[in-house]
Protein backbone atom coordinates (compact mmCIF):
# COMPACT_ATOMS: atom_id res chain seq x y z
CA UNK A 1 0.00 0.00 0.00
CA UNK A 2 1.55 3.87 -1.13
CA UNK A 3 0.68 6.67 0.75
CA UNK A 4 -1.82 7.43 -2.14
CA UNK A 5 -4.49 4.72 -0.87
CA UNK A 6 -4.41 6.27 2.44
CA UNK A 7 -5.14 9.67 0.82
CA UNK A 8 -7.49 8.86 -0.86
CA UNK A 9 -9.15 7.93 2.13
CA UNK A 10 -8.83 11.20 3.86
CA UNK A 11 -11.73 13.32 3.60
CA UNK A 12 -10.35 17.24 3.04
CA UNK A 13 -13.36 18.90 3.26
CA UNK A 14 -13.84 17.10 6.99
CA UNK A 15 -10.27 17.73 7.71
CA UNK A 16 -10.66 21.43 6.73
CA UNK A 17 -13.87 21.54 8.89
CA UNK A 18 -11.70 20.33 12.21
CA UNK A 19 -8.86 22.53 11.20
CA UNK A 20 -11.35 25.49 11.86
CA UNK A 21 -13.00 24.31 14.59
CA UNK A 22 -10.23 23.56 17.21
CA UNK A 23 -10.96 24.99 20.28
CA UNK A 24 -8.27 26.69 22.72
CA UNK A 25 -8.54 24.07 24.93
CA UNK A 26 -7.96 21.46 22.27
CA UNK A 27 -4.63 23.82 21.45
CA UNK A 28 -3.64 23.76 25.28
CA UNK A 29 -4.16 20.05 25.39
CA UNK A 30 -1.81 19.93 22.22
CA UNK A 31 1.03 21.88 23.99
CA UNK A 32 1.02 19.23 26.41
CA UNK A 33 1.12 15.90 24.31
CA UNK A 34 2.65 17.66 20.48
CA UNK A 35 4.91 14.35 19.69
CA UNK A 36 3.35 12.12 17.00
CA UNK A 37 0.62 12.88 17.63
CA UNK A 38 -1.81 13.70 14.36
CA UNK A 39 -4.72 15.94 16.32
CA UNK A 40 -1.97 17.77 18.11
CA UNK A 41 -0.49 18.73 14.95
CA UNK A 42 -3.82 19.74 13.35
CA UNK A 43 -4.71 21.79 16.54
CA UNK A 44 -1.08 23.74 16.43
CA UNK A 45 -1.26 24.55 12.82
CA UNK A 46 -5.26 26.14 13.74
CA UNK A 47 -6.21 29.60 14.04
CA UNK A 48 -7.10 28.72 17.39
CA UNK A 49 -3.63 28.34 17.79
CA UNK A 50 -2.03 31.99 17.05
CA UNK A 51 -2.03 32.92 20.87
CA UNK A 52 -0.22 30.52 21.94
CA UNK A 53 2.80 31.19 19.00
CA UNK A 54 5.19 31.95 21.94
CA UNK A 55 4.81 29.51 23.90
CA UNK A 56 4.75 26.98 20.86
CA UNK A 57 7.93 28.95 19.89
CA UNK A 58 10.15 28.35 23.04
CA UNK A 59 9.02 24.75 23.16
CA UNK A 60 10.53 24.43 19.91
CA UNK A 61 13.51 26.10 20.54
CA UNK A 62 14.22 24.09 23.33
CA UNK A 63 13.73 20.54 21.41
CA UNK A 64 15.75 21.68 18.37
CA UNK A 65 18.26 22.61 20.49
CA UNK A 66 18.00 18.69 22.63
CA UNK A 67 17.85 16.93 19.26
CA UNK A 68 20.32 18.93 16.93
CA UNK A 69 22.30 20.99 19.41
CA UNK A 70 23.60 24.58 17.92
CA UNK A 71 23.89 22.88 14.94
CA UNK A 72 23.25 24.23 11.37
CA UNK A 73 23.67 22.43 8.47
CA UNK A 74 24.20 24.84 5.58
CA UNK A 75 23.93 23.55 1.67
CA UNK A 76 24.14 25.20 -1.87
CA UNK A 77 21.46 24.39 -4.46
CA UNK A 78 23.88 23.56 -8.19
CA UNK A 79 21.29 24.31 -11.15
CA UNK A 80 21.61 21.78 -13.41
CA UNK A 81 18.94 22.48 -16.06
CA UNK A 82 16.03 25.17 -16.84
CA UNK A 83 14.78 22.79 -19.13
CA UNK A 84 11.27 21.75 -18.88
CA UNK A 85 8.36 20.04 -20.22
CA UNK A 86 5.56 20.97 -17.67
CA UNK A 87 3.75 23.99 -17.20
CA UNK A 88 3.33 24.86 -13.93
CA UNK A 89 1.85 28.59 -13.60
CA UNK A 90 3.88 29.44 -10.63
CA UNK A 91 7.46 28.57 -11.77
CA UNK A 92 10.22 30.81 -14.10
CA UNK A 93 11.16 27.11 -15.61
CA UNK A 94 7.68 26.27 -17.45
CA UNK A 95 7.80 25.24 -20.73
CA UNK A 96 6.00 28.06 -22.66
CA UNK A 97 7.91 30.89 -20.85
CA UNK A 98 10.07 32.86 -22.82
CA UNK A 99 13.76 32.13 -21.17
CA UNK A 100 16.95 30.79 -22.38
CA UNK A 101 17.43 27.59 -22.30
CA UNK A 102 20.36 25.56 -20.36
CA UNK A 103 21.79 22.61 -19.56
CA UNK A 104 25.25 22.15 -17.92
CA UNK A 105 27.72 21.04 -19.98
CA UNK A 106 30.71 18.83 -17.88
CA UNK A 107 32.96 21.95 -18.01
CA UNK A 108 30.49 23.80 -16.73
CA UNK A 109 29.36 21.63 -14.06
CA UNK A 110 32.58 21.07 -12.81
CA UNK A 111 33.60 25.41 -13.01
CA UNK A 112 29.93 25.46 -10.82
CA UNK A 113 31.22 22.56 -8.34
CA UNK A 114 34.50 24.62 -8.00
CA UNK A 115 33.10 28.01 -6.70
CA UNK A 116 31.11 26.03 -4.25
CA UNK A 117 33.59 24.01 -3.08
CA UNK A 118 35.63 26.90 -2.54
CA UNK A 119 32.76 28.73 -0.46
CA UNK A 120 33.11 25.42 1.99
CA UNK A 121 30.39 24.05 1.31
CA UNK A 122 29.98 20.18 1.35
CA UNK A 123 26.82 19.23 0.92
CA UNK A 124 24.76 20.00 -2.79
CA UNK A 125 21.26 20.19 -4.00
CA UNK A 126 21.72 19.19 -7.30
CA UNK A 127 18.32 20.94 -9.17
CA UNK A 128 17.02 20.72 -12.59
CA UNK A 129 13.66 21.32 -14.36
CA UNK A 130 11.33 18.42 -15.20
CA UNK A 131 12.32 17.25 -18.83
CA UNK A 132 13.31 13.32 -19.23
CA UNK A 133 14.49 13.01 -22.67
CA UNK A 134 17.10 15.90 -22.65
CA UNK A 135 17.52 15.46 -18.44
CA UNK A 136 16.74 12.20 -17.60
CA UNK A 137 18.18 8.85 -16.29
CA UNK A 138 20.98 8.66 -18.79
CA UNK A 139 22.20 12.48 -17.73
CA UNK A 140 21.71 12.23 -13.58
CA UNK A 141 24.02 9.03 -14.08
CA UNK A 142 26.67 10.53 -15.92
CA UNK A 143 26.60 13.59 -13.98
CA UNK A 144 26.08 11.95 -10.08
CA UNK A 145 29.84 10.37 -10.43
CA UNK A 146 30.85 13.29 -11.53
CA UNK A 147 29.57 15.48 -8.33
CA UNK A 148 29.81 12.62 -5.76
CA UNK A 149 34.07 12.97 -6.24
CA UNK A 150 33.78 16.51 -4.37
CA UNK A 151 30.68 16.52 -1.72
CA UNK A 152 30.33 14.05 0.50
CA UNK A 153 25.98 14.45 0.33
CA UNK A 154 24.45 14.91 -2.56
CA UNK A 155 20.64 15.28 -3.17
CA UNK A 156 18.23 15.98 -5.93
CA UNK A 157 15.16 17.71 -6.95
CA UNK A 158 14.44 16.82 -10.11
CA UNK A 159 11.87 15.03 -11.83
CA UNK A 160 9.94 11.79 -9.68
CA UNK A 161 11.48 8.91 -11.12
CA UNK A 162 10.71 5.16 -11.29
CA UNK A 163 12.07 2.84 -8.10
CA UNK A 164 14.41 1.47 -9.98
CA UNK A 165 15.98 4.22 -11.34
CA UNK A 166 16.46 5.60 -8.06
CA UNK A 167 17.60 2.50 -7.21
CA UNK A 168 20.45 3.10 -9.78
CA UNK A 169 21.33 6.44 -8.38
CA UNK A 170 21.84 5.16 -4.66
CA UNK A 171 24.48 2.77 -5.75
CA UNK A 172 26.24 6.25 -7.46
CA UNK A 173 25.87 7.54 -4.07
CA UNK A 174 23.02 9.60 -4.18
CA UNK A 175 21.76 10.26 -0.75
CA UNK A 176 18.42 12.49 -0.44
CA UNK A 177 15.86 13.21 -2.75
CA UNK A 178 13.54 16.17 -2.50
CA UNK A 179 10.43 15.87 -4.05
CA UNK A 180 7.25 18.59 -3.35
CA UNK A 181 3.86 17.66 -3.47
CA UNK A 182 3.04 21.84 -4.17
CA UNK A 183 -0.10 21.10 -2.60
CA UNK A 184 -2.18 18.38 -1.47
CA UNK A 185 -5.83 19.41 -2.64
CA UNK A 186 -5.93 17.70 -5.85
CA UNK A 187 -8.58 20.53 -7.65
CA UNK A 188 -6.16 23.31 -7.04
CA UNK A 189 -2.62 20.88 -7.94
CA UNK A 190 -4.66 20.06 -11.75
CA UNK A 191 -5.63 24.36 -11.80
CA UNK A 192 -1.36 25.05 -11.51
CA UNK A 193 -0.19 22.11 -13.73
CA UNK A 194 -1.51 22.20 -17.00
CA UNK A 195 0.86 20.47 -19.31
CA UNK A 196 3.12 17.73 -18.93
CA UNK A 197 3.63 14.97 -16.56
CA UNK A 198 3.67 16.27 -13.11
CA UNK A 199 -0.35 17.06 -14.16
CA UNK A 200 -0.18 13.30 -12.37
CA UNK A 201 -1.12 13.94 -9.21
CA UNK A 202 -1.03 10.36 -7.80
CA UNK A 203 2.12 9.49 -9.42
CA UNK A 204 3.75 12.44 -7.98
CA UNK A 205 2.19 11.46 -4.67
CA UNK A 206 3.49 7.89 -4.76
CA UNK A 207 7.25 9.37 -5.56
CA UNK A 208 8.55 9.35 -1.60
CA UNK A 209 7.41 5.82 -1.28
CA UNK A 210 9.01 4.99 -4.26
CA UNK A 211 12.40 7.07 -2.89
CA UNK A 212 12.32 5.38 0.02
CA UNK A 213 11.78 1.83 -1.24
CA UNK A 214 14.66 2.22 -3.36
CA UNK A 215 17.07 2.97 0.03
CA UNK A 216 17.18 6.49 -0.41
CA UNK A 217 19.15 7.51 3.20
CA UNK A 218 16.49 11.46 3.13
CA UNK A 219 13.10 12.21 1.96
CA UNK A 220 12.18 15.72 1.60
CA UNK A 221 8.84 16.60 1.65
CA UNK A 222 7.55 20.04 0.86
CA UNK A 223 4.23 22.67 -0.25
CA UNK A 224 4.36 25.55 -1.98
CA UNK A 225 2.82 28.19 0.16
CA UNK A 226 0.27 30.37 -1.31
CA UNK A 227 -0.98 28.13 -3.57
CA UNK A 228 -4.01 27.41 -1.61
CA UNK A 229 -5.46 26.95 2.35
CA UNK A 230 -1.41 26.31 3.83
CA UNK A 231 -3.20 25.08 7.62
CA UNK A 232 -4.87 22.18 5.23
CA UNK A 233 -1.69 21.56 3.11
CA UNK A 234 0.63 21.71 5.91
CA UNK A 235 -1.22 19.11 7.90
CA UNK A 236 -1.96 16.59 5.05
CA UNK A 237 1.72 16.76 4.57
CA UNK A 238 1.65 15.89 8.23
CA UNK A 239 -0.19 12.76 7.41
CA UNK A 240 2.11 11.59 4.57
CA UNK A 241 4.88 12.41 6.90
CA UNK A 242 4.01 10.02 10.05
CA UNK A 243 2.94 7.52 6.93
CA UNK A 244 6.07 7.56 5.62
CA UNK A 245 7.61 7.54 9.13
CA UNK A 246 5.87 4.53 10.21
CA UNK A 247 6.05 2.34 7.20
CA UNK A 248 9.88 3.53 6.43
CA UNK A 249 11.62 3.99 9.41
CA UNK A 250 15.11 3.58 8.17
CA UNK A 251 14.66 6.83 6.34
CA UNK A 252 15.44 10.06 7.63
CA UNK A 253 13.00 13.10 6.47
CA UNK A 254 13.09 16.58 5.91
CA UNK A 255 10.28 19.27 4.94
CA UNK A 256 10.60 23.16 3.16
CA UNK A 257 8.25 25.23 3.45
CA UNK A 258 9.01 27.85 0.65
CA UNK A 259 6.24 30.93 0.11
CA UNK A 260 5.22 31.61 -3.41
CA UNK A 261 7.97 33.92 -4.67
CA UNK A 262 7.37 36.40 -8.05
CA UNK A 263 8.69 34.54 -10.98
CA UNK A 264 8.95 35.09 -15.04
CA UNK A 265 4.98 35.21 -15.75
CA UNK A 266 4.25 33.56 -12.61
CA UNK A 267 0.74 34.10 -10.05
CA UNK A 268 0.35 35.71 -7.07
CA UNK A 269 -0.79 33.59 -3.67
CA UNK A 270 -4.12 32.64 -3.39
CA UNK A 271 -3.94 32.89 0.29
CA UNK A 272 -1.04 35.22 1.81
CA UNK A 273 1.15 33.18 4.49
CA UNK A 274 1.97 35.48 7.16
CA UNK A 275 5.27 36.01 8.39
CA UNK A 276 3.77 34.71 11.88
CA UNK A 277 1.59 32.05 9.95
CA UNK A 278 5.39 30.87 9.08
CA UNK A 279 6.76 30.58 12.39
CA UNK A 280 3.90 29.26 13.67
CA UNK A 281 4.18 26.25 10.65
CA UNK A 282 7.71 25.68 11.50
CA UNK A 283 6.85 25.78 15.75
CA UNK A 284 3.96 23.09 15.12
CA UNK A 285 6.20 20.85 13.04
CA UNK A 286 8.98 20.56 15.52
CA UNK A 287 6.91 20.08 18.56
CA UNK A 288 5.25 17.06 16.16
CA UNK A 289 8.34 15.64 15.38
CA UNK A 290 11.72 16.65 17.24
CA UNK A 291 13.66 14.88 14.32
CA UNK A 292 12.46 15.90 11.87
CA UNK A 293 14.66 18.51 9.76
CA UNK A 294 13.67 21.86 8.91
CA UNK A 295 15.16 23.62 5.53
CA UNK A 296 14.97 27.07 5.12
CA UNK A 297 15.68 28.65 1.88
CA UNK A 298 16.84 31.91 0.38
CA UNK A 299 12.91 32.77 -0.63
CA UNK A 300 12.90 34.56 2.97
CA UNK A 301 14.09 37.82 3.57
CA UNK A 302 17.64 38.09 5.72
CA UNK A 303 15.95 39.35 8.97
CA UNK A 304 13.25 37.09 8.98
CA UNK A 305 15.58 33.59 8.43
CA UNK A 306 17.75 35.25 11.18
CA UNK A 307 14.94 35.58 13.44
CA UNK A 308 13.53 32.56 12.29
CA UNK A 309 17.00 29.94 12.86
CA UNK A 310 16.70 28.92 16.56
CA UNK A 311 12.82 27.92 16.45
CA UNK A 312 13.22 25.02 14.84
CA UNK A 313 15.27 25.00 11.38
CA UNK A 314 18.16 22.86 11.26
CA UNK A 315 19.29 23.38 7.27
CA UNK A 316 19.62 26.43 5.01
CA UNK A 317 21.05 27.15 1.78
CA UNK A 318 23.22 30.73 1.89
CA UNK A 319 24.65 32.86 -1.24
CA UNK A 320 22.02 30.79 -3.34
CA UNK A 321 21.76 31.21 -7.64
CA UNK A 322 18.62 29.59 -8.80
CA UNK A 323 20.35 29.36 -12.73
CA UNK A 324 21.97 27.15 -14.41
CA UNK A 325 25.72 28.45 -14.39
CA UNK A 326 24.65 31.08 -12.03
CA UNK A 327 28.15 30.66 -10.00
CA UNK A 328 30.11 31.37 -12.31
CA UNK A 329 27.84 33.71 -14.59
CA UNK A 330 25.24 35.57 -12.44
CA UNK A 331 22.23 37.37 -13.05
CA UNK A 332 22.06 35.96 -16.74
CA UNK A 333 18.26 35.88 -16.43
CA UNK A 334 17.72 32.04 -16.18
CA UNK A 335 16.64 32.07 -12.53
CA UNK A 336 13.59 29.70 -11.23
CA UNK A 337 12.88 32.24 -8.37
CA UNK A 338 13.75 35.58 -7.17
CA UNK A 339 15.92 35.25 -4.30
CA UNK A 340 14.89 37.68 -1.04
CA UNK A 341 18.15 36.60 1.02
CA UNK A 342 21.37 37.27 -1.65
CA UNK A 343 23.87 37.75 1.35
CA UNK A 344 27.12 36.20 0.83
CA UNK A 345 27.45 32.66 2.93
CA UNK A 346 30.49 34.67 5.21
CA UNK A 347 27.55 37.47 6.30
CA UNK A 348 24.56 34.21 6.87
CA UNK A 349 27.84 32.65 9.06
CA UNK A 350 28.60 35.91 11.01
CA UNK A 351 24.72 36.72 11.96
CA UNK A 352 24.32 32.59 12.82
CA UNK A 353 27.56 32.87 15.38
CA UNK A 354 25.98 36.15 16.75
CA UNK A 355 23.08 33.99 18.03
CA UNK A 356 25.61 31.14 19.11
CA UNK A 357 24.72 28.58 16.10
CA UNK A 358 27.31 26.82 14.54
CA UNK A 359 27.57 26.45 10.88
CA UNK A 360 28.08 22.44 9.60
CA UNK A 361 29.44 21.78 6.44
CA UNK A 362 28.95 18.12 5.87
CA UNK A 363 25.70 16.24 6.71
CA UNK A 364 27.33 12.82 6.87
CA UNK A 365 29.07 10.48 4.75
CA UNK A 366 28.72 6.60 4.37
CA UNK A 367 31.35 4.35 5.70
CA UNK A 368 30.48 2.11 2.70
CA UNK A 369 27.86 1.14 0.22
S1 LIG B 1 7.97 23.65 -10.89
FE1 LIG B 1 9.35 22.12 -11.70
S2 LIG B 1 8.11 21.00 -13.16
FE2 LIG B 1 7.06 22.90 -12.80
S3 LIG B 1 7.78 24.28 -14.41
FE3 LIG B 1 9.08 24.57 -12.61
S4 LIG B 1 10.81 23.24 -12.94
FE4 LIG B 1 9.19 22.58 -14.31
Amino acid sequence: MSFLEQFKRLNLDDLSMRLYSTTADDVKRALNHPQGSIDSLMALLSPAAKPYIEQMAQQAYQLTRQRFGANIGLYLPLYLSNLCANECDYCGFSMSNKLKRKTLSDNELLAEMKIIKQRGFDSILLVSGEHETKVGIDYFKHVLPIVKQAFSYVAIEVQPLTQPEYQELVELGLDAVMVYQETYQPHTYSKHHTRGKKKDFAYRLETPDRVAAAGVDKIGLGVLLGLDDWRLDAFVMGHHLAYLQKQYWRTRYSISLPRLRPCTGGVSPKVELTDEGLVQMICAFRLFNAQLEISLSTRETPEFRDNLLPLGVTNISAGSSTEPGGYQNPHTQLDQFEISDDRSVEQVIEKMQIKGLNPVWKDWERAWH
